[in-house]
C-alpha cells in the first residue's frame, strides 16, 4: 500500500497508539485531520533532533517524532523498490534502526548546510571529520549513481583520514573553495539520492489562498530531505550569512525564520524548548555560586 495523496500536495497525518515492537515502531492508527508537511519549513530541524542527545534518549524522541508527524515511508519506499506487497507477517512501520541512521544523515547534511552557508571553511572540515571518518558513505545516505562522485567521496575520506589538521586550509589561494565545492557536491548527493520519488507540479494553492508552484514528497522522509535542499537553495540564492543556525543549547541546525532566533523554533504558537532549557540551566548555575555563573556555563555542556 503507497501512502495517498491529496491531488495537489504530500499529506500526513498525526499517529496514535505508538510503540515499539521487534524494533520496528508500529502505529495504531492514523489521525483523521491531515497536515501538509510542505507547509513546516524546520522539518529537518526536527528530525534531525532526534539525534542530539544520547541513544535510549534517540529512540524515545524517534517514537515522539511518528506520533506527532506519523509514520516516515519505510514501508511505502520498501514497496516501491521491491515492486512487491508489503510481507504480511513483518510488522508494519519504520525500523528504529533505520529512523535513527535517517535522522543522523539529515543532520550531518543540515550542518554541511550550516557550515556552507555561514562560508566556514574550518566547519565544513570539522563536519566532514566527525562523520565521514566513523561511518560508511551507505550509512551516512549518500547515494550517487555517478560512480565518479562515490569515488570522490572516498577519496575525500581517505584524506581526512590521513590529515590530522588541515593544514593546506587557507594556504593555497583556492583551498576554501575546494572544500565548499566537497560540502556542495556531498549535499546535492545526499538529498538527491534521498528524494527519488519527489517531484514538481505545475501549481498549488498556498495557504495565503494565492498560486504558488508546488512539489509532491510521498513519503515525511523525502519530504524532509526535500525541505533541506530548500535550506541550501535558501542561503545559496540569497548569499546572506546566517540562514541556518547552529541551536545555542542543542547544536541542532535550523533554518532562520526570524533574525533573533537562537534556540531550534517550538511547536506552533510555543515557545522554543531548546531555549527554555538553556534559561533553566543559565538560572541554576546563577543561583549555585553568584560571580561564577559564566564559568559554570561553559563547563556544562549541551547535548551536543
Ligand atoms: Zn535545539
Amino acid at each position: 500500500m503507497t501512502t495517498e495523496l491529496d491531488p495537489q500536495e504530500s499529506v500526513f497525518r498525526k499517529a496514535v497508539g505508538v510503540e515499539v515492537r521487534g524494533g520496528v515502531i508500529v502505529a495504531k492508527r492514523l489521525y483523521a485531520r491531515p497536515y501538509r508537511a510542505s507547509d513546516k519549513p524546520n522539518l529537518p530541524n526536527v528530525f534531525a533532533r532526534i539525534v542530539a542527545g544520547g541513544e535510549k534518549a534517540a529512540e524515545e524522541r524517534a517514537v515522539e517524532f511518528v506520533r506527532r508527524y506519523g509514520p516516515i515511508g519505510y514501508v511505502s519506499l520498501w514497496v516501491r523498490e521491491h515492486k512487491t506487497p508489503w510481507p504480511a507477517e513483518v510488522p508494519k512501520g519504520d525500523p528504529l534502526a533505520w529512523v535513527l541512521g535517517q535522522a543522523r544523515s539529515v543532520r550531518f547534511c543540515a550542518r554541511l548546510i550550516e557550515s556552507l552557508s555561514n562560508l566556514d571553511a574550518r566547519g565544513v572540515v570539522r563536519v566532514l571529520r566527525e562523520n565521514l571518518v566513523e561511518r560508511s558513505v551507505t550509512e551516512l545516505g549518500i547515494q550517487s549513481d555517478d560512480p565518479e562522485v562515490k569515488e570522490q567521496v572516498f577519496s575525500w575520506i581517505e584524506g581526512i583520514k590521513r590529515t590530522d589538521q588541515f593544514v593546506w586550509l587557507g594556504r593555497a589561494a583556492n583551498a576554501r573553495e575546494k572544500v565548499f565545492a566537497m560540502a556542495r557536491q556531498l549535499i546535492v548527493a545526499m538529498v538527491n539520492g534521498n528524494t527519488q520519488g519527489v517531484r514538481p507540479r505545475a501549481l498549488r494553492i498556498a495557504p495565503s489562498g494565492r498560486l504558488e508552484p508546488a512539489v509532491v514528497a510521498p513519503t515525511l522522509i523525502e519530504n524532509i530531505w526535500w525541505k533541506l535542499g530548500e535550506w541550501a537553495l535558501t542561503a545559496e540564492a540569497r548569499g546572506e550569512r546566517g540562514l541556518v543556525r547552529l541551536c545555542k543549547e542543542c547544536g541542532t541546525p535550523f533554518l532562520v525564520t526570524d533574525r533573533r532566533q537562537e534556540f531550534c523554533p517550538g511547536p506552533p504558537g510555543q515557545g522554543s524548548t531548546c531555549g527554555y532549557r538553556y534559561r533553566k540551566r543559565r538560572l541554576r548555575a546563577r543561583q549555585k555560586g553568584s560571580g561564577t555563573d559564566g564559568q559554570a556555563e561553559e563547563g556544562e555542556e549541551g547535548p551536543e
